[in-house]
């Protein structure tokens, strides 16, 4: 039985509920809305005007409603008299389908079909940086390899035991935290769960790391690549499927190469062959293409890929099968909207599932050394008009992530594109003034 909202704020004391819905862009839209007034947002949902966020509707669309996800609910842990609550956008009572969690709930709904249940889990990488998100936050920060930093990691014990303890206390089950890769670079990690459970911890992970953050007077950024010549931000996905009680793994295979199944491999197949098109959606923006493609950084690897490959366990390439039963996607970045990003590995790997795609050779090579061995293999977009026209041409990937959603979301991306190139940079003086 779903829950009931109302009276969970009586047992609660909450006293605000956060109706909240992502949009194509990725932000976080929310109403706050007083327990008084909850069961009958519950049974009819928040009202917005849908043209007023990125959703590629117009001011005379009619009342756009989000629906509260109720079981979904999450007391914020550090103001416990509110609730975070994801909502489905419905509209004249169908739900928009190009809203981001609709589009996952589809796919999921598309596994369940095909008698499968996605588990996923994401690495978020984030920097701390000073208010103005002009320099990381930490002066003393300076290695030339950071990560794992000892005491760079305690002198932000503060926020990040903060953000942990909160983990805990929600029963995500986090395991570890670190120093990443780059001056001001954290990561925090917890266990996986089914896609649409892990989409809604990734969000309000994102949210309350930049809440935590703004309590300590500090700037929290996902942004693919927040300072140029250091690692940037990636969004690294694991992925399993299970059969529908979440028992078996049917990725896991002891008898297979690497552990992995037959349909582990087609669902594998099926990441390779829409690499580039899913580039739009994994890597969203004009910055995420200064993480993929990027020169050596200071600590000496990028660790974000340019090609499309696969391996066993070796970081330096798109999907490295880690260990039985489940691969990583490293192609994501903290730009990617965490519910496309799920709808974007479920929709590719069943397409793959269909097809009995193969994912091609297994590379074991160190692609920032040897890449030149993997000469052949396919090109990551290099940049984000190379990922929107991939995406657009991929007829099968788009009509798997649904036709209504692909053209919304490349029309709002093609005018964020063309806001770019519209802008003056000082690249363009430097280097074309007296040409
Ligand atoms: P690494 O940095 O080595 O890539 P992390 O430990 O930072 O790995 O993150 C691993 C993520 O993968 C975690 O969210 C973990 O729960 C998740 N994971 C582990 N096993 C599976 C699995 N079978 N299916 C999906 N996700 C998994
Ligand atoms: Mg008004
Ligand atoms: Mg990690
Ligand atoms: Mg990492
Ligand atoms: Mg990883």
């Amino acid at each position: 039985m779903t829950r009931d909202l109302a009276e969970f704020a009586r047992e609660t004391g909450i006293r605000y509920f956060m109706i909240s819905f992502t949009d194509l862009a990725g932000g976080q839209r929310a109403k706050l809305v007083p327990a008084q007034a909850i069961a009958d947002m519950q049974a009819d949902g928040a009202g917005f005007a849908g043209f007023a966020t990125w959703l590629d509707l117009t001011p005379a669309h009619p009342d756009m409603l989000a629906v509260p996800d109720a079981d979904a609910a999450v007391v914020l842990p550090w103001k416990p008299d509110v609730a975070w609550v994801p909502a489905n956008p419905v509209m004249e009572g169908l739900p928009v389908d190009q809203a981001p969690r609709n589009v996952l709930r589809r796919q999921i709904d598309l596994a369940a079909a095909a008698g499968l249940r996605v588990k996923t889990g994401v690495e978020a990488e984030f920097f701390l940086l000073e208010p103005d998100g002009r320099a990381i936050s930490d002066p003393q920060d300076v290695a030339e390899k950071p990560c794992y930093d000892q005491q760079a990691v305690m002198r932000r014990y503060d926020v990040v035991a903060e953000i942990c303890d909160y983990m805990l206390e929600l029963g995500w089950n986090p395991y570890q935290n670190d120093h990443e890769d780059a001056n001001g670079q954290f990561e925090m990690n917890w266990d996986y769960a089914d896609a649409l459970v892990t989409a809604d911890r990734h969000s309000f992970f994102k949210f309350m790391v930049r809440s935590v953050a703004e309590k300590h007077g500090l700037r929290a950024t996902f942004m693919p690549k927040p300072v140029a010549g250091l690692t940037g931000n990636g969004c690294h996905a694991h992925v399993s499927v299970w059969d529908m009680d979440g028992t078996t793994n049917a990725f896991a295979d002891d008898a297979a190469e690497l552990g992995l199944s037959a349909r582990g491999r087609h669902f594998l197949g099926g990441i390779m062959t829409h690499a580039a098109a899913m580039c739009a959606i994994t890597n969203p923006t004009v910055n995420s293409y200064k993480r993929l493609n990027a020169p050596r950084t200071l600590s000496g690897a990028t660790w974000a890929p340019n090609t499309v490959t696969w391996t066993g366990n070796n970081r330096t390439h798109m999907v490295r099968v880690p260990g039985p039963g489940r691969f990583e996607l490293r192609l994501p970045d903290g730009a990617a909207n965490p519910y496309l990003l799920q709808a974007a590995i479920i929709a590719a790997g069943l397409d793959g599932l269909d097809r009995q795609a193969d994912p091609g050779p297994r590379r074991d090579i160190d692609m920032y050394a040897e890449g030149h061995l993997a000469s052949d293999a396919e090109k990551l977009p290099l940049n984000l008009l190379d990922a929107l026209r991939a995406f657009d041409a991929d007829s099968a990937f788009r009509g798997a992530m649904g036709d209504g959603f692909a053209d919304a979301f490349l029309k709002i991306k093609h005018a964020e594109w063309l806001s770019y190139t519209a802008h003056f940079s000082e690249w363009e003086r430097v280097n074309t003034l007296d040409v």
